[in-house]
């Protein structure tokens, strides 16, 4: 059940939709003469670029260069210009930014130079101008204090100030959790719906995002989209820049349940997770901490899983300490697996972590002396989803379907595709022909390599 937001009067008008950071002076050197880049954007699939040029002797060759800054490691391109060879013409780029390589997200800083060849063949590269990538299909306006700065449109400047206010606070309050101060500026994008930032966002799961409502989403190291202007959604979100600072190393990322368990953490309220928890603890049926390295496959699973992984980091903080707490990022961070870090800080891994979170919440403690793996031997990981896809938070409306695809359970010790576990239980479409059902083969890729463990693809967050 999704919310139905308006999209009739969505006019795809052409706008200038990126807002110019620098106004460099034209260029002009020796007989060729370039004003400022334009830029044009319908919505957030393309950009146009373009550059008035003057020169004596025609324009006879145009390249376009661009660079998206990205905390991560700058990425950039460029191509051919098209353009009217004349004295007087204009030269234009098409950038796509949401192919099947690529995802440019909106909030994205750009940084362009323009190549111009005379028929003299005089080369002029234009100075840089940077750019902010904004949805075109939107007027937007910004505000910036210190290293934030939000974005919105039309009448949403309450919830744009409820947003800012809340990025600031949860960024700063995470920082001092977790040790570490963000260094690059942070922008948050605001839209009145998940509808309305539907062409901003990257392609993703159909079955299980028709299950599920997401209200904000972390697209970059540094932007963020909300679409639920809720205190607890952005400050979860704001967590998710700090925690990336903190635990993501060059070889390794903080396991979902630390990430995503320290984003809840950081909400005021913890509404439907802290339910979820709470009658799976009750019900003697909580996950497997280990079974939640990255996010479940299942939308049934998905208040149980940030549920959990918050009351996991509410039990570490409790019995540990905040110092603690953030030396097992820290840890991560350096370059130890979950389980390494977890052992040096507490003296348990995984397994032990889960078993003292058990007792604490009235279960018993359960064996792992036999679990392949569950000691110094490699840790299975479901699939992993590719480098950039951003994190987001999402809840499962009441009433949901409890239709699925696959279960990417794993088993012990070396590879394993994923069960078919289709789970139509209850549901009508339980009886429906088994040819129907599309198993999605869960790929784990495990290499085992001393008593570690390297997975090959870095983990997607929900
Ligand atoms: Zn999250």
């Amino acid at each position: 059940m999704r919310r139905f937001m308006g999209l009739g009067g969505v006019a795809l008008t052409a706008v200038f939709a990126l807002a110019l950071l620098s106004a460099p002076t034209p260029v002009a050197a020796g007989s060729i003469t370039a004003g400022e880049t334009r830029v044009e954007s319908e919505d957030p699939r393309s950009i146009m670029f373009r550059v008035s040029v003057e020169a004596e002797s025609s324009l006879e060759a145009a390249t376009f260069n661009y660079k998206v800054l990205n905390p991560d490691g700058n990425v950039g391109g460029g191509g051919e210009a098209d353009f009217v060879p004349a004295n007087q013409t204009d030269a234009t780029f098409t950038l796509e930014t949401i192919t099947a390589t690529r995802y440019i997200p909106v909030g994205s800083e750009f940084v362009v130079s323009w190549e111009l060849t005379d028929g003299d063949g005089t080369t002029v590269t234009t100075e840089e101008e940077s750019f902010i990538f904004l949805d075109g299909q939107y007027d937007w306006t910004s505000r910036t204090e210190g290293d934030v700065t939000v974005y919105w449109y039309g009448g949403n400047e309450p919830a744009a100030m409820i947003t800012f206010e809340a990025t600031r606070a949860a960024l700063a309050e995470t920082e001092a959790l977790l040790e570490v101060e963000v260094p690059y500026p942070v922008r948050v994008l605001v839209w009145a719906s998940e509808d309305d930032g539907e062409l901003a966002r990257q392609p993703r799961s159909e079955t299980l995002d028709e299950e599920l409502i997401t209200m904000g989403q972390r697209v970059a190291a540094d932007v963020l989209f909300v679409f639920e202007p809720d205190v607890d959604v952005v400050r979860h979100e704001a967590a998710h820049i700090v925690t990336k600072v903190a635990g993501d190393g060059p070889f390794n990322d903080a396991p979902s349940w630390l990430d995503e368990g320290t984003a809840v953490y950081m909400q005021i309220n913890r509404g439907n997770f802290g339910d979820a928890v709470e009658s799976a603890i009750e019900l003697q049926v909580p996950l497997d901490l280990r079974s939640i390295q990255s996010p479940p496959n299942q939308a049934r699973f998905n208040n149980l899983f940030y549920g959990q992984s918050w009351s996991t980091v509410d039990f570490m903080i409790a019995q540990f300490g905040e110092a603690a707490f953030a030396e097992v990022f820290r840890t991560i961070k350096e370059g130890s697996s979950t389980d390494a870090a977890l052992e040096s800080v507490y003296g348990v891994n995984q397994d032990g972590l889960y078993n003292l979170w058990r007792e604490a919440n009235g279960m018993a403690a359960l064996d792992f002396a036999e679990r392949p793996g569950s000691d110094a031997g490699p840790v299975a990981e479901a699939t992993r989803a590719p480098l950039a896809i951003p994190t987001s938070v999402a809840a499962a409306p009441s009433g949901g379907s409890s239709s699925s695809t696959d279960d990417g359970s794993t088993s012990g010790g070396g590879t394993s595709d994923g069960d078919d576990a289709s789970t139509g239980v209850g549901d009508d479409d339980a009886n429906s022909a088994a040819g129907l059902i599309v198993a999605v083969v869960t790929l784990l890729v495990v290499v085992a390599l001393g008593g570690g463990a390297f997975a090959l693809f870095r983990r997607g967050r929900a």
